[in-house]
């Protein structure tokens, strides 16, 4: 019989705020009442600024980061346009898959799981471009499979370098309210994210945030949607509706996690991610004296941590065992890299106490599994971090 709380540490869905959870916890609602523009028509302009956009448009679907991705490819792309892209895990790798089936015509530059999008190949596969027959350049952020963030903005100067018109397409699903996104600055057309990772709410929407350089593409766009539809969506939005029936109660419970956010300070959300990271890093690094997947700190992702077992082991025992017996969810390896890490998620609604259960937990997990990691090694480092590092915004208080 497992008691207490099951911690949660998948890098997704995350821990659900309380205060999220009791927003959700509403009669259903008419979502034809006259007043019921009155509650959306905030939550999308509040959505834009987690975003740092000031002139694009907010998408809200039912649905999960993988329908946003969709959104944005249909939305903006014909069949048989080139796109750009690279593969280095898991979703980078399904988003390539994606852009396959659309009957899109993908350049993929292939990159070794650990590092991220290659910027200096992504300039030259645009400057050689000169016909400019890319329409659109893919860039995953976080990918998740291997704990590794990638440079939007050197996508950008990528871009700028070689004068291209691309649109840039950007994989937000775990950095978006945790890792900076700077969608203005950094010229970025689309950026797709869902609910259950840094907003901190279930799965069940897909949240994108589009440029009017990219809505204005809807025009020539010839790829098939209706659900994931742009044009059917911004109608029935203006006016605060949409198009079929939204997910009332996650909207209530976004209402809720865009407070949250807007109470803590987007920047000091970001900072306080880093922070919990930082310390996690120290733990795996200096504590169990374990590698990471990613391949060098200009790789290393603020919200989730993939940390690979020795040669010998296999990483699945170790989360089986961390589930079964201590009641501790960690991340699986997913693909190539099965059996290889267990992932830690630091994303969310959480602190240093919290981080720590996880650390403690994959160490006893370890040991039992064969992997003599130190006692309190990890555990130790890490609280020593948090309880010293200067600039941490959690300490004000
Ligand atoms: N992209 C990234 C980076 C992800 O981590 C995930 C899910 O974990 C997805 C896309 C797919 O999102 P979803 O599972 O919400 O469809």
């Amino acid at each position: 019989m497992k008691t207490g709380f099951n911690a949660l540490f998948i890098p997704g869905p995350t821990n659900m705020p309380f205060r999220v959870r009791q927003a959700m916890d509403v009669a259903l609602e008419d979502m034809r009442a006259p007043d019921f523009g009155d509650f959306t028509k905030p939550i999308f302009e509040d959505t834009k600024k987690v975003f740092r956009s000031e002139t694009g448009q907010v998408f809200i679907f039912p649905g999960s980061g993988t329908g946003g991705w969709e959104s944005a490819i249909a939305n903006t792309l014909s069949p048989g346009d080139k796109v750009l892209m690279s593969r280095f895990g898991q979703f980078s790798h399904l988003w390539v898959d994606m852009c396959q089936r659309f009957g899109l015509d993908v350049q993929c530059i292939e990159v070794e799981w650990g590092k991220g999008v290659p910027l200096d190949a992504y300039e030259a596969a645009l400057k050689a471009d000169t016909r400019h027959e890319i329409k659109a350049v893919f860039a995953c952020q976080n990918e998740t499979a291997t704990g590794v963030t990638s440079d939007i903005a050197g996508v950008r100067r990528a871009l700028d370098a070689a004068r291209h018109p691309a649109l840039l397409m950007v994989d937000g699903v775990s950095s978006v309210g945790s890792i900076d996104m700077r969608m203005e600055e950094w010229g970025v057309d689309v950026c797709v994210s869902g609910s259950q990772k840094g907003f901190m709410l279930p799965t069940g929407l897909a949240i994108i945030c589009v440029s009017q350089k990219a809505l204005a593409m809807q025009s020539s766009a010839r790829l098939p949607r209706t659900f994931f539809s742009w044009e059917d969506m911004s109608k029935l939005n203006a006016d605060g509706y949409f198009p079929y029936t939204p997910a009332t109660t996650l909207l209530r419970g976004l209402r809720a996690s865009l407070d949250m956010i807007f109470e803590e300070g987007l920047d000091n959300v970001i900072a306080r991610h880093h922070h919990l990271a930082e310390g996690v890093r120290r733990g795996v690094l200096d504590g169990w004296k374990l590698d990471l997947c990613a391949r060098g700190p200009e790789w290393y992702s603020d919200t989730v941590s993939a940390i690979l077992v020795p040669e010998e082991a296999d990483a699945r025992q170790v989360i089986a065992r961390a589930y079964e017996r201590y009641n501790l969810s960690l991340g699986t390896g997913l693909a190539k890299v099965m059996g290889r890490v267990f992932r830690i998620g630091h994303l969310g609604w959480l602190n240093e106490v919290m981080v720590a259960q996880a650390l403690a937990g994959a160490e006893m997990a370890m040991r039992d599994c064969g992997i003599m990691v130190e006692p309190g090694s990890g555990v130790g480092a890490a609280t020593e971090y948090w309880r010293t590092a200067t600039g941490n915004t959690m300490a004000q208080a």
